[in-house]
């Protein structure tokens, strides 16, 4: 069978298949029947660690349904670091590239969730601003083999412009997922990334238009290819995305089945972590019924609780996806 806890075909980074990602946060998550106000303690009633950062979690995703990845990433001397590469290494995922910085600590993440549901959270992202361009020069090389790369914008903008700059010179595809939301992204980013993969907030915000229905959807994801990449795709959490690529005027609609939601955290990383797999892996099925199954995968893990902990594995899903 072909499960991702199989050993890799080679340790080695000159392979075929390498998908590249960037920055991590390890999480801290307390439920408390209420949020505290400032000055007050009050006590929660669970408490769970556990591994975040969307950069490693669609590198988790992507490993997962089989691909090779390597995530390169900052954290700090501390035990958060180490049990992030712990993380990463039983993930498959090759962390040559996860350096280790005195300067500050692990991004962290700590989330606060009341009985309502309604959460506060605090990231540091730490160690994660430490990682500056020059610390791209010595992953030129491996960057030079891969298939993909995957950026986000949790790390420095000089840092994700810099990695997107070397994947273009070396004709590697780039995804760019620009979250956290932003309403000025550098022009030049836009122009760096073939694939442009937002939420419906981070669409909103970047075309200053309203995403309310799968219609305005469209009609932004075209207007979004102007800024120069060459497709767009907005995810729509239950229903689907929407595709709209520079060679094809149509915008296509692409349903997720319907499932039992259980927890969406991290629903559109899983995605983005199987679109890097699928244009790493099955570049033939074109970027329509990639997308398609992209949204198949997202839609499995948001059947299952947590974020990392919900990302289905190559062996769990249909051989058709693949
Ligand atoms: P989102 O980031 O919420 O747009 O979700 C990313 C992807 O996850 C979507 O494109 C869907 O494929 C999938 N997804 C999210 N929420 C649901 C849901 N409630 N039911 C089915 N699929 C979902």
């Amino acid at each position: 069978s072909n499960t991702a806890r199989e050993p890799l075909p080679s340790p080695d980074l000159c392979l075929f298949i390498i998908v590249i990602f960037l920055y991590l946060h390890c999480l801290s998550l307390s439920f408390t029947p209420r949020l505290p106000r400032p000055g007050e303690t009050i006590h929660g009633n669970r408490f769970f660690t556990g591994f975040g950062g969307k950069g490693a979690n669609q590198c988790v995703q992507a490993s997962r349904l089989g691909a090779t990845t390597a995530i390169l990433a900052k954290v700090g001397q501390d035990h958060f670091g180490e049990s992030y590469i712990k993380n990463l290494k039983e993930n498959n995922v090759n962390t040559d590239f996860v350096s280790q910085t005195d300067g500050a600590s692990t991004g962290v993440a700590q989330i606060t969730v009341d009985d309502e549901g309604q959460n506060s959270i605090v990231i540091v992202a730490g160690a994660n601003l430490f990682l500056r361009p020059e610390d791209l020069v010595c992953v030129e090389e491996a960057l030079a083999s891969s298939k993909v790369l995957v950026c986000q914008l949790e790390v420095r903008p000089e840092t994700t412009a810099q990695a997107l700059r070397y994947a273009r010179r070396h004709g590697v595809k780039t995804i760019l997922n620009p979250a956290p939301a932003t309403e000025d992204l550098d022009p030049e980013l836009f122009e760096l990334a073939d694939i442009l993969c937002v939420n419906e907030t981070e669409a909103e915000m970047l075309a200053k238009q309203p995403v309310r229905n799968v219609k305005e959807a469209e009609k932004v994801a075209l207007s979004l290819l102007k800024h120069g990449c060459q497709a767009t795709i907005i995810t729509l959490g239950p229903s689907g995305c929407v595709v709209a690529q520079n060679r094809d005027p149509t915008p296509h609609h692409l349903p997720s089945q319907s499932v039992q939601a259980l927890d969406t955290t991290g629903a559109g990383d899983s995605f983005v972590g199987a679109l890097a797999f699928y244009l790493a892996r099955r570049p033939d099925l074109g970027l329509v019924e990639i997308a398609q199954r992209s949204c198949m995968v997202a839609a499995v893990s948001v059947t299952a609780r947590g974020t990392q902990s919900s990302y289905p594995f190559r062996s769990s899903l249909p051989d058709v996806l693949f």
